[in-house]
Formats: structure tokens, sequence, C-alpha cells
């Protein structure tokens, strides 16, 4: 017997679609089952997906991601709304293959945050100074309102708002952006994206994080009692994705805009 979830936008089309997907699933074969599945299919957009991907974050050694997007194109799966019948073709015949997707780590004192998307140092209230090492070798004092690093898939989230680079699909690296940075005669940083191999370890050390926080994708954490937060991809656990067909990443690039 199959086990399957959904994590579903709550909008009209979404909840249309995941009744759609429960009457064609025979219950001879699927059963529903929202603690272990799985198979999660995710109905919604991007922001539906990491909001999947967080819920079952203690099980993705287990559980795969099948998606189907309403709305717009994203860049999370390849199906749209008025592809359905396809995706449910894709699906029932397991003509899938499986995708696997980088996941960011973050360790902050004694605990451990995951992000598809991008982990964020935020500090709203006053300007904040970051000491960045990079493999553990210093490069630079930062000093501003904070600073983004992105996955591949993350660069066309916050990290574009901030003037990143879109990092092309299929490519192993993350990027260090920052966020307001002050640049003036006694404070200067690289004030530019900077793209590093997806392997690189950053640690970005501070003498109090006193008003910041720690933001891991749509998530948002108090950082003020630590020191130093170390981030890296995660070598052990990855995202696993169904895919059922591909869509040219410069047909999603053009829908987000
Ligand atoms: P959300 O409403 O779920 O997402 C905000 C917007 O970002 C939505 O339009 C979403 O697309 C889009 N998005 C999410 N991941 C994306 C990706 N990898 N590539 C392109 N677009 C993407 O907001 P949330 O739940 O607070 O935060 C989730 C993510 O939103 C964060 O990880 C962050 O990257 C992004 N965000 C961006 C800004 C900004 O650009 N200033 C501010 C806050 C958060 P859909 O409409 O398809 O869901
Ligand atoms: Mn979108």
């Amino acid at each position: 017997m199959e086990k399957y979830a959904f994590v579903t936008r709550p909008d009209d089309v979404s909840f249309g679609i995941r009744e759609e997907i429960r009457k064609r699933l025979d219950p001879a074969a699927y059963a529903e089952d929202e603690k272990n599945p799985d198979t999660v299919f995710v109905i919604g957009g991007d922001g539906t997906f990491i909001y999947a991907v967080h819920q079952y974050i203690d099980q993705l050694d287990d559980v795969r991601f099948y998606g189907i997007h309403t709305g717009t194109l994203g860049f999370y799966t390849d199906f749209e709304d008025r592809d359905f019948e396809a995706f449910m073709d894709v699906f029932l015949q397991k003509k899938w293959k499986e995708v696997y997707y980088p996941l960011l780590t973050c360790e902050a004192g004694d605990q451990t945050f995951y992000a598809i998307n991008e982990i964020r140092i935020e500090n709203a209230a006053r300007s904040q100074e970051v000491d960045i090492l990079i493999n553990d070798e210093y490069f630079e004092k930062f000093r501003g309102t904070g600073l983004c690093i992105c996955t591949q898939l993350g660069s066309t989230a916050y990290n574009r708002s901030l003037g990143g680079a879109v990092i092309q699909d299929g490519l192993d690296l993350i990027q260090i952006t920052e966020i307001a940075g002050i640049h003036h005669s006694k404070c200067r940083s690289l004030d530019a994206p900077f793209v590093l191999k997806g392997d690189s370890r950053i640690t970005l050390k501070a003498s109090n994080f006193r008003g910041a926080v720690l933001g891991v994708d749509a998530d948002a954490y108090p950082i003020c009692e630590i020191g130093e937060v170390r981030i890296h991809v995660c070598e052990c656990t990855r995202v696993r994705m169904l895919q059922g067909r591909k869509v040219s990443y410069l047909k999603k690039l053009q829908s987000l805009f």
C-alpha cells in the first residue's frame, strides 16, 4: 500500500485539484496518511513547496514531493494546473524520475536549521557587524542590515530582490548577497553578490547579534545569544522530488516578470 498526503495552498483551485487527485487514487492501492506519507502532493506555488518541505523536515529521507502549480509557473515543479491529466498519468504509470534538491544547513548554538531557498541574518534595529569566513579563511567585515546566503533554487527568490545573480538550474553553487551594506571611508565590504562553489562553508561571526534574526526560508528565529553561525550545503539530507516533465529554465524565468 502506498501512502500519500497533501500540502495545499488554501484557495478554491488548489482545493479542487486536491479532491480530483483523491478521486483518481484507487483506495485498494493508495491510502491517505498525513503523518507518514511516501508521497506528498504539493498543490500551490513555490511558497507552498517551501512550506511542505518544512512540514516534513524530519522525514526527508522517507518522503518524496510531487508538485503541481496553481496560478503561475514555478521553480519547484514543471506541472501547471492545466497539465492535470499528464500530472496524474505520470504518477499512476510511475513515469517519473527522482531528482534531488540541496538543503542549506545552518548551525547556530546548539540548534540546526535547514533551508531550501536561503538563510539570512537580518537586523532591522541597528547596523549589524559580521565577520565573514569562507572555508575557515577570513574574508571581510560586513556592516549593514544583513546577509543572505541562497541555493541555486533560492537564487530567484529573496536573493533576486537583493540584486543577486540568478543561477541557472543544474549548477551546484551558493551565493552570498548583502542586505543594505554600509560602504564609506571607514567601512568597506565587497558590495557585490558573491557566487561560491556548492561545497563552501560560510561562517558568520559577530561580537553580538542583539536585535538580529536568523531567517530560514519563510521562518525567523532570534539569535541574540549566539556568537557565530555556520552555513553549508547539507551532505546527508536532500529533498527528493518526482519529476515527470521538463519545462525549460528560461520559460520559468520569463514567467517571473
Ligand atoms: P511567500 O509568499 O510564500 O513567497 C514570496 C514570493 O516568493 C512568492 O511569490 C513565491 O512564489 C516566491 N518564491 C518563493 N520561492 C521562490 C523561488 N525559489 N524562486 C522564485 N520565487 C520564489 O513568502 P514567505 O512564505 O514569507 O517566504 C518564502 C520565500 O519568499 C523566502 O524563502 C524568500 O526567498 C521569499 N521572500 C522574498 C522576499 C523579497 O523578495 N523581498 C521577501 C520575503 C520572502 P509563489 O507565488 O509561487 O508561491
Ligand atoms: Mn510564483
